[in-house]
């Protein structure tokens, strides 16, 4: 097997997850993605939230299981797939190349690979990679779709991962991207990073907010703004950058490392801040809403603008049928019938007649049905606007709430 055997398990729900305090508040009760009730704790000294769901004992290794969890929902993947998913996330390389700095000889690291993409849209960019995955199938599947060394994607854990970097030299940039939340001792992972980064290298790393859609057996964890702080103090990094993407609800952190490697060291949050935290569930919740609501309006009026142009051709064609209608029973009431031909002719234009009116008739039916969806799709808009005004006011309420109790924490 490629991954190392790992005898830590997932804490148990007593205890935190992060910073293993036992401190910790039920914040909320949601349904998880399959709908089952679940409790969302707060830890109040580290501030990460986490799903009591996730507290399930893992049947294998934790590491194991994630693996295939992974390559059973990428099981599709091929190499057909994996140009589109290199473009898909060549995004994320350019708005980090200003950290990341001009393409080196110190290659740049991704932990936990998953399908190789973002690995892949680096090398693309010019960088030296290197990444490890723990799945043996998603590695084959990143090793045939963008044709990898060896050296550049290992089939490993992070554990094994770092101890082989360790003896090669040291460590520069990292992402971590997607995949924090898997991990079994996200602590001790960073601090193994943190021991072996050279000064003023980067950490970048993306991890879903608490949101029902978010919240799977395999999310051990949820980052919130006070855990990254807490994290970042007890691993020895400056924090560069914090970002949401409502849109998606997922916050994106980077760290540096600073040049002082640091004792472990927590401190219990302020009561006004571990109160204000359960603000946070509230206010990503609405943020996600507001930004899905924004994007279904847009959606809708594209779709009403298109049947609007879609009614008005109809209305055209239906107009140019009148006319030669019109034409044509002109034709037929006017001539006399003096040849066989001008005969010919009558029947001819008759029975054009009769087809134009049964088009008619059919644009008609057209155009009222369009009519009716027009009406749906007001009365959609309506109730789209409705909801985003209600969206944004309990969100900027959440907003201020939560700004009121920072400041005053
Ligand atoms: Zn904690």
């Amino acid at each position: 097997m490629g991954h190392e055997s790992r005898a830590t398990m997932i804490p148990p729900s007593t205890i935190c997850h992060l910073c293993g305090s036992e401190h910790l508040v039920t914040v909320q009760e949601m349904a998880d993605t399959s709908g089952r009730p679940t409790a969302i704790q707060l830890c109040t000294r580290c501030g990460v939230l986490r799903p009591v769901v996730s507290s399930y004992v893992a049947q294998n290794d934790p590491v194991l299981e994630q693996a295939t969890y992974h390559a059973e929902v990428w099981s599709d993947f091929g190499p057909e797939t994996a140009e589109q998913l290199r473009k898909d996330v060549q995004g994320i390389v350019d708005s980090f190349r200003r950290i990341l700095g001009e393409p080196s000889d110190s290659p740049v690291f991704e932990i936990g690979c998953g399908r190789g993409g973002l690995l892949a849209a680096l090398k693309g960019s010019g960088y030296r990679v290197r990444g490890c995955e723990p799945s043996e199938e998603l590695v084959a599947k990143a090793r045939k779709g963008f044709d990898f060394s060896k050296e550049e994607l290992t089939c490993c854990g992070a554990d094994e991962f770092l101890n082989r970097v360790q003896a090669e030299g040291s460590l520069g940039h990292v992402f971590i991207w997607h995949v924090i939340e898997h991990v079994v001792d996200p602590l001790g992972l960073m601090r193994r990073i943190a021991s072996i980064q050279k000064p003023d290298s980067y950490v970048i790393l993306q991890g879903p907010c608490l949101l029902p859609e978010h919240v799977f057996p395999e999310h051990y964890m949820f980052p919130t703004e006070p855990a990254i702080h807490a994290l970042a103090k007890n691993c020895g990094y400056d924090i560069e950058r914090i970002e949401y993407d409502y849109s998606l609800g997922f916050i994106t952190f980077v760290y540096r490392r600073n040049h002082d490697v640091v004792p472990e060291a927590w401190v219990e949050l302020p009561q006004s801040m571990s109160t204000s935290l359960a603000m946070i569930v509230e206010r990503h919740a609405q943020q996600h809403r507001e930004q899905r609501l924004m994007r279904d309006l847009a959606a809708a009026r594209i779709l009403g603008e298109d049947r609007y142009a879609a009614v008005d051709r109809q209305r055209l064609l239906l107009s140019e049928r009148e006319r030669t209608i019109f034409d044509l029973e002109r034709l037929v009431a006017n001539e006399r019938i003096v040849s066989q031909d001008e005969a010919q002719r009558r029947v001819v234009a008759e029975e054009e007649i009769q087809t134009a009116n049964r088009m008619r008739w059919e644009l008609d039916t057209v155009v009222e049905a369009q009519r009716v969806l027009i009406q749906q799709h007001e009365a959609r808009i309506l109730h789209l606007e409705q909801l985003l005004e209600h969206a944004q006011t309990t969100s900027s309420r959440a907003e201020r709430f939560f700004r009121r109790l920072v400041r005053s924490s």
